[in-house]
């Protein structure tokens, strides 16, 4: 491998996936972990699959089962990933869930549920991991997966809208903080991808057309999609890139 390509590379990295079981964070933990990290991986539930995936290309996953609406679980990621690590090197805070409903109609609950997870877990999980960083002087990678709805307002997920705005606003925050640590903060904004977070979307025959009309690639994105953006954010091809949020959209905030 030559310089240039090494500069890619995560040979001898341990990295944290949070939502590993489907979708993205399949997908970046596939990515990671084919660049050369070791990947262990957070969902509620099983990895089986990625765990599988990850196999056949020769790649290193560990999965860890715990609940990302309870702070609890940063103690039990970080003791799971102490055993068989001697340090974290890249978190990509994915996991993040969605509710649908009109604005005069959400709940207390639901409201804390989707912002518990998607915003507050990703500031408390990166200030855990970053402490560790700022001990050890040696930096770190902190990924956060945003969303169109960072920049839009959407329709029927204002709490979705306002965590993922808050997780670009985090990204950019603790970019200011802790840059000079060597610590690089930033973010991907996935356009519209099919994954289990949009198949109530694609579901509606008229919703899935009036966005994908309006999509210049003129598709839905797939996992793989993330693949180039996951593994530029976590390597050293990122090095002075500090609280920006990348959007891979197929084109949709170009419009
Ligand atoms: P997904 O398949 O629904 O993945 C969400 C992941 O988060 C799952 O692994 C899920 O695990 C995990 N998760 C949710 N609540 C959790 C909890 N309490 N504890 C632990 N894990 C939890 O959808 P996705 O599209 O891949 O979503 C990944 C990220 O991309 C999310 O942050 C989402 O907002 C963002 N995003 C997606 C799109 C899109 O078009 N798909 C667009 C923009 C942004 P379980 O399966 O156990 O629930």
């Amino acid at each position: 491998m030559n310089d240039i390509m090494k500069l890619f590379s995560l040979e001898g990295k341990t990295a944290i996936v949070t939502g590993a079981n489907t979708g993205l964070g399949q997908g970046i933990s596939i990515a990671l972990a084919g660049a050369g990290a070791k990947v262990f991986g957070v969902a509620r539930r099983s990895c089986t699959e990625t765990l599988e995936k990850i196999k056949q290309i020769g790649g290193s996953f560990t999965e860890i089962i715990a609940d990302l609406s309870d702070v609890s679980a940063i103690d039990t990621i970080l003791n799971e990933v102490s055993k068989t690590a001697s340090r974290v090197d890249i978190l990509v805070n994915n996991a993040g869930i969605i509710k649908r409903c009109r604005a005069e109609n959400v709940t207390y609950e639901d409201w804390d549920m989707v912002t518990d997870i998607n915003t507050r877990m990703v500031f408390f999980l990166s200030q855990a991991v970053a402490k560790q960083w700022i001990t050890d002087e040696k930096g770190g990678k902190i990924i956060n997966i945003a969303s169109m709805l960072g920049y839009q307002g959407g329709v029927y997920v204002p709490a979705y809208t306002a965590s993922k705005s808050a997780v670009i606003g985090i990204t950019k925050a603790l970019a200011n903080e802790w840059a000079h640590y060597n610590i690089n903060v930033n973010g991907i904004a996935p356009g519209y991808f099919a994954t289990n977070n949009t198949a109530q979307l694609r579901d509606d025959a008229e919703r899935s057309e009036d966005i994908l009309s309006r999509i210049p690639a003129g598709r839905w994105g797939t996992p793989e999609d993330v693949y180039g953006a996951a593994i530029f954010l976590a390597s050293d091809a990122s090095a002075y890139m500090h609280g920006f949020t990348i959007a891979v959209d197929g084109g949709w905030l170009a419009r």
